[in-house]
């Protein structure tokens, strides 16, 4: 992955024109052998991408999505329309991709990009995009069958945490149909900061703990690298990626 697009450590971004400001981290977690995770933290976009698939085709995946945002953030002002094509680029690119060791490969992406001064959030698969003011909400909703299967009664909040097919998803890049990005539009507002995450964030902290890590650490770069390090601390099963952005407008 090339450093534009993962500005790590002391990469932070300061980008006053558009009023924002971000911070990134990211780590191959304690019991995987590599990152499959990408981000991206560019000047009105921002993403995380959690690949799949063996043969290092998830890291392939992930990069492919977040390259083609990351060419759409410098193309100029965003439209409406835009993050959805970026999209289906990126949909196409993978199934294109000619190596057939990595045929099957796949990747979620999360995230935020000003769309007329205004945020667009988006979303396919099971990475997420939380708003923080002064408590934390999930703004995205997980494409996956724990998630719906809850969202129909069918199991607990609590079952879930248990179940064993946590991570089958049901909408990513890659899988063959034309992507379906949910997306929601929220305002620019001062003092307001968001957190991406891929699921090895999630499924070591609980929303109070990152809660309180948003809280505490006013640098976005700060908060990231310590919600990467709580993450690693509670067992770091995962790859672990995310990107807190603050509005500072
Ligand atoms: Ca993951």
């Amino acid at each position: 992955m090339g450093e534009t697009l993962c500005n790590v450590g002391d990469a932070a971004n300061d980008d006053s024109r558009m009023g924002l400001r971000s911070g990134t981290a990211t780590s191959t977690g304690l019991v995987r052998e590599t990152n499959e995770d990408s981000l991206f933290a560019g000047e009105q976009i921002f993403a995380v991408a959690d690949g799949m698939g063996g043969h290092a085709a998830g890291e392939v995946a992930s990069a492919l999505v977040v390259g083609q945002l990351a060419a759409l953030d410098a193309s100029g002002s965003l439209k409406p329309d835009d993050i959805r094509a970026s999209l289906v680029k990126a949909n196409r690119a993978i199934l294109d991709d000619p190596a057939p060791e990595r045929e099957g490969m796949g990747t979620t992406v999360s995230g935020i990009a000003v769309v007329e001064s205004r945020w667009l959030v988006f979303n396919i698969g099971d990475s997420r995009v939380y708003r923080y003011t002064d408590a934390l909400e999930q703004v995205t909703v997980d494409h996956s069958e724990v998630e719906e299967l809850v969202a129909q009664g069918l199991l607990t909040p609590e079952q879930a945490l248990h179940y064993p097919r946590r991570n089958v998803l049901t909408r990513a890049l890659g899988t063959g149909v034309a992507p379906d990005p949910d997306q929601w539009v929220l305002p620019r507002r001062s003092g307001q900061r968001f957190l991406l995450c891929t699921d090895g964030l999630t499924n070591e902290l609980w929303d109070d703990e990152i809660a309180s890590v948003l809280g505490a650490f006013s640098e976005p770069q700060a908060a990231a690298d310590e919600l990467v390090r709580l993450a690693l601390e509670s067992g770091g099963r995962d790859n672990v990626t995310v990107v807190v952005v603050d509005d500072l407008e």
